[in-house]
């Protein structure tokens, strides 16, 4: 009986799938419920993080104490034009525009590296998680390769659960330079193994396969035998049910950036709170990789998309703060990629805006809510300000 009433309920579920246009912000109305629904290509989400823009505000501008609780949200390659477009070309989640542009504690960054003038995202990955400047290539060490303390590492002293959310790679630069520490970007079987091996509470990433196979025998016993593993962003629930005591570390999977925006990296988030919440705190990292990768691919439209999936995961941390003013958020990106300038007059081509495919110097937009985020407003810092600021709110100063 309770076979067939599964079978029955998972028939159900099948069926509910929704399909939708060219933009799943069009989903907002369909997909509200529960029900797990596939929205484009098989990126999957389940509906919406509704939020208005009063209760936006309220949130914003509700009292904060001291944070227990560090949300970082990176948009890797969001340059503060591609804000401004998203603004403008896209249809976000809600009619009021991004919630992002809703946060009054906001300025610029500057990006460059030890070396160079034009950052990649391992030195400026290393700079916002330790504080401290280091060459283009580096993963958490200094320019003379000493390791430098991360943010995992000092949340991890300071008692508190640690978060490591990206829709890209798992050894990929940002998630790295927040958890271990290598001389080059480059060797990512280790920087695959060395995470793992860090064993952060709750770890997400693209996919599966691609972390397996850069595996060693011990690490891949590691991630068997004391890891709660949900292949793909599906299974998470199911997955998620077997632990309720909250026991093990959970290692999720979801199908990466897409060119369309998704509420998956929101949702992550929202799983990550649930494991993460507890009595002395956590950190967690959020990365948005389409801003990057769309930009090298001259997609103009992808990148703008990849804000909106930023911006829903935006809405889902404001949403958890509503209920913990002991939480601190910060947004910001590692760099500028594609040279992206605004359009003159109406006529234009969205991919004409990209004025080249790699990194540029351009100075980067940083957002905060939280107490202490004032330090923020109408201002230009370093990156390096910004892993000094986090850093000091993880030690509870
Ligand atoms: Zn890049």
């Amino acid at each position: 009986m309770k076979k067939l009433l599964a079978l029955l309920l998972s028939l159900i579920l099948v069926f509910s799938f929704t399909a939708c246009g060219d933009n799943s912000g069009d989903a907002k109305n369909e997909t509200n419920s529960a029900v797990t629904a596939v929205t484009h290509n098989g990126w999957y989400t389940e509906g919406d993080i509704t939020i208005t823009k009063d209760q936006v505000d309220e949130i914003i501008n509700q009292k904060y104490t001291t944070p227990k609780n560090v949300i970082v949200i990176i948009g890797d390659g969001m340059g503060p034009n591609d804000i401004t477009l998203a603004e403008e070309n896209v249809k976000g989640v809600y009619d009021f525009g991004l919630v992002l542009n809703r946060i009054k504690n906001h300025g610029l960054a500057t990006t460059h590296s030890a070396d160079a003038e034009i950052t990649d995202s391992a030195a400026s990955g290393t700079a916002l998680a330790t504080g401290s400047k280091t060459n283009n290539g580096y993963i958490g060490k200094d320019v003379n390769g000493n390791d430098l303390k991360n943010m995992a590492e000092i949340a991890r002293e300071n008692g508190k659960k640690i978060g490591i959310i990206t829709d890209e790679d798992l050894p990929g630069a940002t998630p790295t330079a927040f958890t271990v520490h290598n001389i080059s970007r480059d060797n990512r079987k280790e920087l695959a193994n060395d995470m793992v091996k860090f064993k952060p509470d709750v770890l997400m990433c693209k996919d599966y396969m691609g972390v397996f196979a850069l595996l060693d025998a011990d690490t891949q016993k590691i991630f068997n035998d004391e890891y709660l593993v949900a292949k793909d962003f599906k299974r998470y629930k199911d997955v998620l049910n077997t632990d309720k005591e909250n026991k093990k570390p959970f290692f999720g999977f979801l199908d990466g950036y897409s060119p369309v925006a998704t509420y998956n990296l929101a949702h992550c988030a929202e799983v990550a709170f649930e494991r993460l919440e507890n009595d002395k705190g956590f950190f967690l990292l959020v990365e948005s990789a389409g801003t990057d990768k769309f930009g090298h691919d001259n997609n103009m439209n992808g990148k703008l998309q990849s804000v909106v999936t930023l911006d829903r995961t935006v809405a889902a941390a404001l949403k958890f703060m509503k209920d913990n003013p002991d939480t601190l958020l910060l947004i910001t990106s590692d760099h500028e990629t594609g040279g992206v300038k605004l359009p003159e007059g109406d006529n234009y081509k969205l991919n004409e805006l990209l004025t080249q495919n790699s990194h540029t110097d351009t100075p980067v937009r940083v957002f905060a809510v939280g107490k202490g985020s004032e330090y923020f407003k109408d201002k230009t810092v370093d990156n390096t300000d910004i892993g000094k600021f986090l850093i000091n709110a993880i030690e509870g100063e």
